[in-house]
């Protein structure tokens, strides 16, 4: 007889009787992806930023999980956004050492903004692509090496107090021009005085969720958590480093009771307008990386309650994995906003620069690379994925928090996952109603697709959540 019907006919006494052939396995293991060679860019800023050392150390998590029919791996990697080109290397890499499907692999990345650049224009960047290509399909081949019988909850519980709307009305007479010179409703990060500050624009996703994974003695295996926080930042100058995230994953095991094998891991939610400033209220000044701490061991708590709140970790799992290709159209300026911006970039003199609207430079030059890119669309890849009753959607963008809480709302499941920076990166992606505000996250370049993509994103979504909810048992 097959050895795994066998284990599943020796396990069925002790586990709760599956519904399927085989009991639910998970596996999970991390890899250190930090860079080896330095200096290494930052591209987190607007300028150059090199990091001489990392203060601490960068990883690729992951964890699969399998039912028997289908092989999912959820991955977490501390970059500001790895793209589909490196991504799509690392699956393809995993996929031909486990015989797993690229399709049922979702990668994300954490967002943290002192992670390494990710591109091959220099043989010191090829070094940490290639680096970073085998770290990360590593992390996966050792989970999926480590599948073991394994049971499963989801939960969730919230932390209001470190997630704030970045986007803010201002008092009248205080907005300033944006870089296209033009007056926008809205102000991203607009400081802190009450003086400036009306209210802010949009909400917040208060709630942390996680992802339990323990095995046949209920000893931990895997925490998978996602919070829709940007990063936190104030790290030492020049130095690389995963942030919160990082920090989170080292605090858990100590928490959760795990053991050396244990991983914990935070993705990043859909924080495209959310991050941890405490707009109209002045914080105290911090030394670097003690805010990172502060949020890292607050989440890190709120995950563990969240945990505590499943009543019981499921052995008869039933797994599912959507994959789409969108083709999107890229936003195009009018032939006004071409011939201001050439304008602009024609302003050599220091001081005719300075009166320009701050960063009207870049922005005029992201204008003017709108106008001249060849290709009319793009294709993003939307994942969305079922495990028990927890859905996961997974969506290739910085995803504004509004999007992900109509997703947790009109999803057809009882709870909802939505992780950004999943599996790409392409820019922010707001609504059509923050699109008519304007601010940061709407301006041409920092936001590249159709001012309706996130309508047809979610669409898209929603028919993948209904497939797998309404999905015959195997
Ligand atoms: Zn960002």
């Amino acid at each position: 007889m097959n050895p795994r019907i066998l284990f599943a006919l020796a396990c069925a006494a002790t586990f709760t009787p599956s519904l399927h052939a085989a009991p639910l396995r998970a596996g999970a293991a991390t890899v250190d992806i930090t860079p080896q060679i330095f200096p290494i860019n930052m591209p987190g800023g607007f300028s150059a930023n090199a990091a001489e050392s990392a203060h601490d150390p960068l990883h690729a998590r992951a964890l699969v999980l399998d039912d028997g029919t289908t092989t999912i791996a959820m991955v977490v990697v501390d970059n500001l956004g790895a793209g589909p080109d490196v991504l799509d290397e690392v699956k393809a890499l995993a996929a031909s050492r486990t015989g797993m499907d690229p399709a049922k692999m979702l990668i994300s990345s954490t967002h943290t903004h002192s992670g390494p650049s990710l591109n091959t224009r220099s043989a010191e960047a090829a070094a940490y692509w290639m680096l970073f290509v085998e770290g990360t399909a590593d992390a996966i081949i050792k989970a999926h090496a480590a599948l073991r019988p394994a049971a499963f909850g989801a939960a969730a519980h919230p932390l209001p107090d470190e997630v704030f709307n970045r986007r803010w009305f201002l008092k009248p007479g205080k907005m300033p021009p944006n870089p296209f010179g033009k007056l926008d409703q809205v102000k991203m990060n607009p400081g802190t005085s009450s003086e400036v500050l009306d209210r802010p624009a949009g909400p917040t996703d208060p709630d942390i969720t996680v992802i339990s994974v323990q095995d046949t003695k209920r000893k931990p295996i895997a925490l998978f958590a996602n919070y829709a926080l940007h990063y936190v930042g104030g790290m030492p100058k020049g130095q690389l480093s995963a942030d919160y995230f990082g920090e989170f994953a080292r605090i858990m095991p100590s928490r959760m009771g795990g053991n050396e094998s244990f991983v914990a891991m935070m993705s990043n939610g859909a924080s495209g307008d959310i991050n941890n400033i405490p707009f109209g209220v002045t914080r105290p000044p911090r030394e670097p990386f003690e805010q990172i701490r502060i949020v890292a061991q607050k989440a890190a708590d709120t995950a563990w309650l969240a945990q505590r709140k499943i009543e019981k970790h499921q052995t008869d799992v039933r797994l599912g994995t959507r994959q789409r290709e969108i083709t999107l159209r890229y936003r195009r300026p009018s032939a006004e906003q071409v011939a201001e911006a050439r304008a602009v970039l024609v302003v050599k003199d220091k001081d005719a620069v300075e009166n320009l609207p701050r960063l009207a430079q870049n922005y005029a030059r992201n204008v003017v690379a709108a106008v001249e890119q060849p290709e009319e669309t793009i294709k993003v890849q939307l994942q969305a994925m079922r495990i028990g009753d927890l859905a996961v959607c997974g969506i290739p963008f910085e995803t504004l928090v509004e999007i992900g809480l109509d997703l947790k709302k009109r999803s057809p499941f009882p709870q909802t996952m939505v992780i950004g920076l999943a599996n790409g990166r392409h820019g922010y992606l707001p609504t059509p109603e923050q699109h008519a505000l304007g601010g940061y996250e709407t301006w041409l370049g920092t936001n590249r697709v159709q001012e309706d993509a996130s309508v047809i994103l979610t669409q898209n979504l929603l028919e993948m959540l209904a497939e797998l909810h309404s999905a015959p048992a195997p």
